[in-house]
């Protein structure tokens, strides 16, 4: 039905608004008083929702309302002249909320800065440069004739827009500018010459499988491609980037490049800055809003060269983009885990296809997805099979320990080897993926151990400073004297942690630096910096780590890399579990030798005889083959497609029935499953009680139906305030 507007009788216009809250609908609006017709689709609008003030988006125009016009309420005002988001970013935050079942309300603001979501005007760019106009650009060649120098002014203008600083320093005055301006021969503007960018420092002289990868991307730069850059530590996979880069910035084109952390590897944007003199940002979490605010502004302008990101800035507005980059595109950081569950990596090649860009997945260790998808030539694969310049890979070797005396955890092999590099002048990586000192703390008399109290989990013992923390809940409490159940003084800490690694090895390495490397230590933002530069010293210094070490750093001076407990990774309930215990061992092992001294890597474990541990020297790509296979007979991801609809609650059993309710609604097609309800992997956390349907298809249209019915029926579903429920598209998260 049409609706009239309850102030006057012409037909009228409704603003269908996409409002931030959980609600997977959109909301009509009567348009504001300030609005005198049209408006664009992606502007914002401030409304009144419920008893507050919110910034929304209108999604579209209509006339149709299912609302009762008497009930449709008026919105305060427009926010925006024009939509804030470039085209494409609007289409593909459309695409993630479709594809991720997720609000479009929610969806949409990961495209706005911090400010712009809270209704804030567009962050206004100093206007420092000068550019012709329309008119200006129209004029005859030497107009206008009866000014020379006003002439010269324009001819300079041609090639582009041009800095005031620029212009003052080449002897064309202000009064001259200001003569083009009045004249509406020229405009201020925001693009400067200081966003042309230069090199700072020549390309290396690329090796022949690095032009391979580099002429293949240069050949695609106009168009939509996906670029599968496999390349073992230390290969030049950076370099690779770098060239791609400068051929993109030559056309003045943007390029975006994703990262997994930023914090941890300053050495990934110094060597960007090292290599090009543009305007380059930096956007990571430790980021403010005010400074983001204007780095979206300068990205969506253009104004900006190179973005590079965590996860989130896969949806920075950018004006001109022409190359996107994911670097160590396995990395299980590019999956969000709340609010929208997506993965940054598969976004990104959806942008790419949206902004008909290539996208550069790069990594030593690709994952299982992107590999399938090269197998199947939907990704040109290119291959870096050698490390660049001198260094060699590293020579691998297994320590089986069954039946070793062990000096906390640790073989006398590996102390040895530790000890004859270290006094060689080397450094030496030890590797345990475990924070803390001990694992838990346990009654040796009566068998306690320290368990959470809002937990399915052990606290994990600290000595510096001492007590019991979960890992999980964040919860601590002071160490036990006596054992609470029995009273005994014989508590024993179990599982080797970093912390009791660092405490032993500080004593018997006494002559070196002991560091250690893990979230405790490393939380302080200067702290990476400053273990880099002593790293960059060549003097001898013993690390202990946890897989935070495994990140892409640079470390030319470590030759020795100590795999403390590899079975620790071995049984893992996560489908993924095989293939994250190959990618966090490749990439520790990928620290040795990095430079021109040779490394060597050890490896502890009670399992020589398991397929992975076995195998683990065999190139990654073999063994990645072999979790392929595994992966089809059990019709897992990359072959099958998963959902989950995950559920928390206060109450053990109402999360549970809820999802049992939901899974009776639906019949699922007979291609499809639905498994459950079931508690989660670790079913209380924070005092919650987690539970979730897990539904797996042969491929994802049949699967994304169904997830789209169980979701209605979550939605229609009446459920306590003590209840919440969210959809995992692709779930990363362990089952
Ligand atoms: P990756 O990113 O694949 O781990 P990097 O890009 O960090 O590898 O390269 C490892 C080292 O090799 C760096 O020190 C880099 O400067 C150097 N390197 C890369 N390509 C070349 C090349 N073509 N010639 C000489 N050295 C190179
Ligand atoms: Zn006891
Ligand atoms: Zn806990």
């Amino acid at each position: 039905m049409n609706l009239t507007a309850p102030d006057n009788n012409a037909t009228a216009v409704i603003w269908r608004c996409a409002v931030p809250t959980p609600l997977r609908r959109l909301f009509d609006y009567w348009p504001s008083e300030d609005c005198d017709g049209a408006i664009a689709p992606g502007v914002r609008v401030q409304i009144p929702f419920g008893s507050r003030s919110v910034t929304a988006i209108v999604l579209n125009q209509t006339t149709d309302s299912d609302i009762d016009a008497a009930r449709l309420r008026r919105a305060t005002s427009i926010i925006d002249t024009q939509p804030l988001f470039p085209q494409p970013l609007f289409e593909l935050l459309k695409w993630a909320a479709t594809y991720y079942q997720h609000p479009l309300g929610e969806v949409l603001p990961l495209g706005l800065s911090p400010g712009e979501r809270r209704g804030k005007p567009e962050q206004q760019l100093d206007k420092s440069a000068l550019m012709l106009s329309e008119r200006g650009r129209g004029l005859p060649d030497g107009a206008p004739h009866q000014a020379p120098r006003q002439a010269a002014l324009v001819r300079r203008l041609a090639a582009g827009p041009v800095s005031f600083k620029r212009l003052a320093s080449e002897g064309f005055s202000r009064l001259l500018i200001n003569a083009l301006l009045s004249k509406d021969l020229a405009i201020s503007c925001t693009v400067s010459e200081d966003s042309c960018w230069q090199l700072r420092a020549p390309p290396l002289q690329a090796n022949q499988e690095q032009k391979d990868a580099i002429d293949a991307i240069n050949a695609a730069l106009e168009r939509f491609s996906i670029h599968l850059l496999y390349g073992i530590t230390g290969s030049g996979k950076t370099e690779v980037y770098l060239q791609s880069i400068a051929t993109c910035l030559e056309k003045g084109r943007q390029v975006l490049v994703l990262l997994p952390e930023i914090a941890l590897t300053p050495q990934t944007l110094a060597r960007f800055e090292a290599r090009f003199d543009a305007p380059v940002v930096a956007l990571h979490s430790g980021i403010g809003d005010a400074a983001r605010d204007r780095a979206w502004a300068a990205a969506r302008s253009g104004k900006t060269a190179i973005i590079l990101g965590t996860r989130s800035a896969v949806f920075v507005p950018l004006d001109k983009p022409g190359l996107i980059i994911v670097d160590e595109e396995h990395d299980a950081a590019f999956v969000q885990q709340d609010g929208l569950r997506y993965s940054a990596r598969d976004v990104a090649i959806k942008r790419a296809q949206l902004e008909n860009c290539p996208v550069i997945l790069g990594s030593a260790t690709p994952s299982l997805e992107s590999w399938l998808n090269a197998d199947r030539n939907r990704y040109q694969r290119h291959i870096l099979s050698k490390r660049a310049g001198t260094s060699v890979p590293p020579t691998p070797r297994l320590i089986d320990i069954r039946g070793l005396e062990l000096t906390a955890g640790l073989s006398p092999d590996l102390l040895n080897e530790t000890e004859r590099t270290l006094r060689g002048g080397n450094q030496v990586l030890l590797f345990l993926n475990r924070r803390g000192f001990a694992n838990a703390l346990v009654c040796h008399d009566c068998g306690w151990s320290s368990e959470c109290r809002h937990c399915d989990a052990r606290m994990t013992l600290h000595k510096s400073p001492p007590g019991l923390h979960c890992h999980h809940c964040g919860d601590r409490m002071t160490l036990p004297k006596r054992c609470p159940g029995c009273n005994s003084t014989r508590l024993l800490g179990t599982g080797l942690g970093t912390q009791q690694a660092e405490t032993y090895l500080s004593e018997r390495f006494a002559d070196y630096p002991v560091i250690r490397v893990d979230s405790d230590t490393m939380s302080n933002r200067q702290a990476m910096p400053k273990l880099i530069e002593q790293l960059n010293n060549a003097e001898p210094v013993l690390l202990v780590g946890t897989q935070m070490l495994s990140k892409g750093h640079h470390f030319p001076h470590v030759t020795l890399v100590g795999i403390v407990d590899a079975d620790a990774l071995l049984f893992s309930p996560d489908f993924r579990g095989e293939e994250r215990l190959l990618q966090l061992l490749t990439q520790v092992s990928g620290r040795a030798g990095r430079a021109e001294k040779p490394g060597s890597v050890l490896v502890q474990t009670r399992q020589p005889e398991h397929a992975l541990i076995r195998d683990l020297y065999a190139p990654y790509h073999e063994q990645l083959a072999t979790l392929l296979s595994y992966r089809a007979q059990s019709e897992l991801p990359p072959y099958g497609a998963l959902g989950v609809i995950r559920c928390d609650s206060k109450n053990r059993q109402a999360g549970l029935a809820f999802l049992q309710t939901i899974k009776e609604q639906v019949t699922p097609p007979s291609t499809c499953r639905i498994i459950g309800p079931l508690p989660a992997a670790m079913a209380r956390r924070k005092d919650r009680y987690r539970s979730q349907l897990i539904v797996a298809g042969p491929s994802r249209p049949p699967l994304a139906a169904l997830m789209a019915s169980l979701v209605e029926q979550a939605e229609a579903a009446r459920q306590s305030s003590n209840l919440g429920w969210s959809v995992d598209i692709d779930p990363y998260e362990s089952l």
